[in-house]
C-alpha cells in the first residue's frame, strides 16, 4: 500500500497539513479533491519524498518502502520512489529532445546506480518504449521533439513514461488542469484503463469534480490541511461537497 502516516507540514505560518493520515491499497485509484490550497499536492508531495514533512510527522511509504520519517528522508526513498511514476500540470516531458528520448528515460527508474547514470538501454527498453507510445496512441509522434506536442500528448507521453518506468503506481498532479476537455477525457480514460488492465495504482489530484465522479471509485477531499470526506465517489453529495468547498462550489454548478 501507499501510505502517509501522521503527516505535519507547516510553511512559515501556514499549517499545510495537519495529522493528515491516508492509506491507498494497490490496485485503487483515488481522487484527491478539495479546494485551492487545500494541502493536495503538498500530500502527493511528502508521500513520494519529493518535499520534507516536520519533525513531528509519522512516516510515509511506498509499496513497504519508506520514503521519509520525522521530517529526514530515510536510505530507501530512491527505490521507493522508482516505483512511482509522476504526471503534473505542466513541465512533464524534456522540451528538447524527441518524446521517443523522453519515454526512453523511463527505463532510468529501473537501472541501479551508474548503469542508469550511463543511460546503456537495452533492446527491451527500446521496444519497451515503442510499445508505450503505441499503448498510449500516440507512436507516429515518437521523433517529435516534445516541446512540438500537443498538451495532451505530452501528458500521453508521461503515462508511456511511467510504463516504461515499470511504475507500480502514479502520482498525477492536476494531469488535465490545462488540457481541452477531449484530451482531459482521454487522459483521465488512460489512466482508468491503466488501473483496471494493469492494476497501477493511482492517485490523481483534480480540480474539477464531475471527472473524480466519472473515473474514480473513492475520492478523498481536503480542507485546509485536513482530510474531511474519505470514501466512495457516490457518496459526494450536493451538501457534501458544499461543505468541502464552500460558496466557491456554488459558483461552478
Ligand atoms: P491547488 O488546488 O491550488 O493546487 P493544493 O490543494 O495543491 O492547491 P498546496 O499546493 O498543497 O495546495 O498548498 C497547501 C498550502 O501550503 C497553501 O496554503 C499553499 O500556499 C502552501 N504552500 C504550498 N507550497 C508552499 C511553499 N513551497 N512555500 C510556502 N507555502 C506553500
Ligand atoms: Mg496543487
Amino acid at each position: 500500500a501507499l501510505l502517509a502516516e501522521n503527516i505535519n507540514v507547516t510553511f512559515g505560518t501556514t499549517q499545510a497539513l495537519k495529522n493528515v493520515t491516508l492509506r491507498v491499497d494497490k490496485g485503487e485509484m483515488v481522487a484527491l479533491i478539495g479546494p485551492s490550497g487545500s494541502g493536495k499536492s503538498t500530500l502527493l508531495r511528502v508521500s513520494a519524498g519529493l518535499q520534507l514533512a516536520d519533525s513531528t510527522s509519522g512516516a510515509s511509504r511506498i509499496f513497504g518502502d519508506r520514503v521519509q520519517e520525522k521530517g529526514k528522508l530515510s536510505p530507501g526513498v530512491r527505490r521507493a520512489r522508482a516505483k512511482v511514476g509522476f504526471i503534473f500540470q505542466q513541465f512533464n516531458l524534456v522540451k528538447r529532445i524527441s518524446l521517443y528520448s523522453n519515454v526512453l528515460i523511463g527505463a532510468l527508474g529501473r537501472m541501479p546506480g551508474w548503469q542508469g547514470v550511463m543511460g546503456r538501454f537495452s533492446p527491451e527498453d527500446r521496444k519497451k518504449a515503442m510499445d508505450s507510445l503505441e499503448r498510449v496512441g500516440i507512436a507516429e509522434y515518437a521523433g517529435n521533439r516534445a516541446a512540438n506536442l500537443s498538451g495532451g500528448q505530452q501528458q500521453r507521453g508521461a503515462i508511456a513514461r511511467a510504463m516504461v518506468q515499470g511504475a507500480q503506481a502514479i502520482f498525477a498532479d492536476e494531469p488535465i488542469a490545462s488540457l481541452d476537455p477531449v484530451s482531459a477525457r482521454n487522459v483521465m480514460r488512460l489512466l482508468a484503463e491503466l488501473n483496471e488492465q494493469d492494476g497501477i495504482t493511482v492517485v490523481v489530484t483534480l480540480h474539477q469534480v464531475d471527472y473524480a465522479l466519472k473515473y474514480c471509485r473513492r475520492a478523498v477531499a481536503l480542507k485546509a490541511g485536513e482530510i474531511i470526506y474519505d470514501g466512495p465517489t457516490s457518496g459526494l453529495t450536493r451538501d457534501k461537497l458544499i461543505e468541502i468547498y464552500g460558496d466557491e462550489y456554488i459558483g461552478v454548478l
